[in-house]
């Protein structure tokens, strides 16, 4: 793995808007900080290695080591990644009623997982105000407090930080598709230390497409909406073009176009629609309100989906072919997005020295552009 120090990280990726405000960097030294979606350094620091780069999804990502560490196997640039099955599902009849932001079926999975103590504790999102903010939960009655999607980037790996700093192991985690990456890096040791021990016992994965700029998304809506009455936000799928505000006395629409200009521009930058290092990754089951899609990556995400079922906390299905192959030409075409941003920028396998924010062999990245 290339890894650097802070100094890197902040050329190549704070100074460039390629920071996504994940947490990755934060509470592992008094340095970063994170604040209202934005992740700043307060002092230099002139170590050469550092955990700070080693863990950021947005600098040299190298996708074939990682995934070869992570899943035994090469980088392959399928659209989905690694993965044994795609079923539907939602929370079932015993789990505690949530504003879940559809099925619910990642609140199920996490409570399942603390109930039994396959996790002693869990880093979700919740929010104060508008802003994301990371919450570490030991108890499962609290997981549906952090239920409902914060469509800004939030930096809940900050809450593994602290978690693996008092010494906790056996560690959860919820996040989007950087964040997994993220955790995907920090699971595998780079920088090669004696003591490790892997913190990390459940990652679930959310797909995502991209996520607002924090900052901007709250200057945008203050114009228009009461901050403090906004309740949930969705996204429904094409052809609506619409996000959709659920507040305390209805639901305020606002066309897309007017969003667009507030994405985060490093969300541009990413190959992975649908969290491939994840142990299960969930998303939204297009056309089906209240259920879920789910992809089961792992031995540890299919035996929890059997409890979590067998438990009457989830309830599964078949997924219908024609809805697999649609969101696999969904990621592929995210992916191939992503590469041709990354070249435009200079940041995929670069060379002669220079930083790189991701690396693929190139057969696999003519695999991608292909289509
Ligand atoms: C920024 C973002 C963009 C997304 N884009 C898509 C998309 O394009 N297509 C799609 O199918 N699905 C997308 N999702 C996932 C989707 O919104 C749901 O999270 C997913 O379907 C799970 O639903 P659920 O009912 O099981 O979740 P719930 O049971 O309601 O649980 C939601 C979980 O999400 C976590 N969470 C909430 N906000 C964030 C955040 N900002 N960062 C990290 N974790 C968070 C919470 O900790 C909570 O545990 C996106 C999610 C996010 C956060």
């Amino acid at each position: 793995m290339h890894v650097f120090g802070s100094n890197e990280l902040v050329e190549d990726v704070l100074k460039t808007d390629l920071c996504v405000g994940c947490g990755a960097c934060v509470n592992l030294c008094p340095y970063y900080k994170t604040w209202r979606g934005k992740t700043a350094r307060l002092f230099p620091c002139d170590l050469p290695r550092g955990r700070c780069h080693a863990y950021c999804p947005k600098a040299e990502v190298d996708l074939d080591e990682l995934s070869r560490k992570i899943w035994q196997t090469t980088y392959d640039g399928s659209p989905l990644g690694n993965h044994r099955k795609i079923i539907a599902a939602r929370a079932g009849e015993k789990m505690l009623p949530g504003a879940f932001q559809a099925g619910g079926t990642v609140s199920a999975l996490v409570t399942v997982a603390l109930r039994n103590g396959l996790i002693d504790a869990v880093a979700l999102t919740d929010r104060q105000g508008l802003t994301p903010v990371a919450r570490l939960i030991t108890d499962w009655r609290e997981v549906v407090n952090c239920a409902g999607t914060k469509l800004m980037a939030a930096p809940t790996l900050a809450a593994v930080n602290e978690a693996v700093g008092q010494g906790r192991r056996r560690l959860g985690v919820v996040g989007t598709a950087c964040q997994m990456t993220a955790v995907a890096q920090m699971r595998t040791n780079p920088l090669e230390e004696e003591d490790f021990s892997d913190p990390i016992a459940l990652a679930v994965g959310l797909f995502c497409n991209w996520s607002l700029d924090t900052r901007q998304f709250q200057q945008f809506l203050s114009a228009k909406i009461d901050l403090a009455a906004i309740r949930g936000m969705d996204v429904p799928p094409p052809p609506a073009d619409i996000l959709v505000l659920t507040t305390d006395t209805g639901t305020v629409e606002i066309p897309l176009s007017q969003i667009k200009p507030i994405i985060a521009q490093t969300c541009f930058t990413c190959p992975d629609m649908t969290a491939e290092f994840a142990d299960v990754s969930v998303g939204m089951f297009e056309g089906r309100p209240g259920w879920n899609t789910v992809i089961v990556r792992s031995d540890k995400g299919a035996e929890l989906i059997e409890k979590a079922r067998g438990e009457k906390y989830l309830e599964t299905e078949a997924m219908p072919e024609e809805n697999i192959a649609h969101l696999s030409r969904a990621a592929a075409e995210k992916k191939a997005r992503a590469l041709r941003m990354l070249m435009r920028r200079n940041l995929l396998n670069n060379k002669n020295g220079r930083h790189a924010a991701v690396r693929m062999p190139t057969e696999i990245v003519e695999r991608i552009l292909k289509g």
